[in-house]
C-alpha cells in the first residue's frame, strides 16, 4: 500500500517562508495574470491565485478580455501589462479560446514571448531558450513534481522515469528536470501507441495528461513512485489522471488529487513573485 504524498503540508511551509520574505520587501510584489474568455476551470485557478497571493502578501491583478478578441489585442494586452512598472510577475492564464480570426489554437509562445524574462514566473519561455541553466522561473507545477519525487528520497539516478503528457507547461519542463536528476525517460503522448507499455517500466510515473482516470492498476509496476499532475472537473468535482484507488495498493508512493501537485504548483509560483519582486 503507497504512502500517500501531502502536497497541502509542504506548500504551508513553503508559503509560510515566502509570507515572513514578502514582509521583508519595501513592497509587496504583484502578480498579474491575463484571463482570455469564460472557461470555468481557467476562472477558478486565477481565483486560487489570487487567494494564495492574498494569504502571503502578494498584490494581485486580474485583467479580462472577452472571448472573441483577436491575436492583437491579446499581445497589446500582454504588452501593456508587462510594461507595468509595479507588475513584477505576469502570467498569461491558459488555456487560451480559439481567437477571433483563427482556426485553431495559437501556438502559446507567440504570446508568451513577449513576457519579459524577469516577470516569466510561469516559466513558459525558459524551455525554449535557457530552461535549466537559468534555474530562475522553472515552471511551478514541475518543480512541484520535483519537490514531491525528492519527499520520497528515491535516487533518480538510472532509474526509469515515464511522463504522460508533453505540454510546455508540465509534461517537457518536468521530462527536462528529471533528466537533470540522471533518469532515463521516456515521455508519452496522444499517439503513443501502446501506453501501458510504457509506463508499466517506470519506476517514476508522472501523469499529466489532463484525462481523468487514464492511469489505472495494468498502467504501474508493482512499486512505483506516481505523481499525478491532472486537475480535472467532473460534475464539480476534482479528480486526477490517475485511478488512486486501485494505483494505491500497487505503488510505493502516490500523490492525491486534489491536495498533492495543486498547492504545491501554488507555492512554486509564489515562489517565483518573491523571487522576481527581489
Ligand atoms: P495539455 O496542454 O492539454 O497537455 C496534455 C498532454 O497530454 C498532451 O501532451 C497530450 O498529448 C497528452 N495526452 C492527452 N491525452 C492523452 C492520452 N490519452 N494518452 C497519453 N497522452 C495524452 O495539458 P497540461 O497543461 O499539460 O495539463 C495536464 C493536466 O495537468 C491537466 O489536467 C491540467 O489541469 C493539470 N495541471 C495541473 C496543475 C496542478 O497544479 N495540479 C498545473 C498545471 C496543469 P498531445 O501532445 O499528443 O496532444
Amino acid at each position: 500500500m503507497a504512502v500517500v504524498l501531502n502536497g497541502k503540508k509542504i506548500a504551508a511551509e513553503i508559503t509560510q517562508e515566502i509570507k515572513q520574505e514578502v514582509a521583508k520587501l519595501d513592497r509587496p510584489p504583484k502578480l498579474a495574470v491575463l484571463l482570455v474568455g469564460e472557461d470555468q476551470a481557467s476562472q477558478r485557478y486565477v481565483d486560487y491565485k489570487r487567494g494564495a497571493c492574498r494569504e502571503v502578501g502578494i498584490g494581485f491583478q486580474v485583467v479580462r478580455l472577452p472571448a472573441g478578441v483577436n491575436a492583437i489585442k491579446v499581445k497589446e494586452e500582454l504588452c501593456r501589462l508587462n510594461q507595468q512598472v509595479d507588475v513584477d510577475g505576469l502570467i498569461l492564464q491558459l488555456p487560451l479560446p480559439v481567437l477571433a480570426g483563427e482556426d485553431s489554437p495559437t501556438p502559446i509562445l507567440r504570446f508568451t514571448r513577449l513576457i519579459s524574462s524577469h516577470k516569466d514566473v510561469d516559466g513558459l519561455n525558459q524551455i525554449s531558450t535557457a530552461l535549466l541553466s537559468s534555474e530562475i522561473f522553472l515552471p511551478a507545477t514541475a518543480q512541484a513534481v520535483m519537490r514531491l519525487i525528492r519527499e520520497t528520497k528515491v535516487s533518480l539516478e538510472g532509474k526509469k522515469a515515464v511522463v504522460v503528457g508533453r505540454s510546455q507547461m508540465v509534461g517537457k519542463p518536468v521530462a527536462q528536470l528529471l533528466l537533470l536528476e540522471n533518469a532515463t525517460v521516456t515521455v508519452c503522448h496522444s499517439k503513443t501507441k501502446d501506453l501501458a507499455a510504457e509506463t508499466k517500466q517506470a519506476d517514476i510515473l508522472v501523469a499529466a495528461a489532463g484525462v481523468p482516470g487514464l492511469i489505472s492498476d495494468r498502467h504501474v509496476k508493482e512499486g512505483a513512485v506516481v505523481i499525478d499532475v491532472g486537475f480535472n472537473w467532473i460534475k464539480n468535482k476534482i479528480t486526477g489522471d490517475v485511478c488512486f484507488q486501485e494505483v494505491k495498493d500497487k505503488a510505493s508512493w502516490i500523490t492525491p488529487v486534489p491536495g498533492g501537485v495543486g498547492p504545491l504548483t501554488v507555492a512554486y509560483l509564489l515562489k517565483n513573485v518573491l523571487q522576481t519582486a527581489k
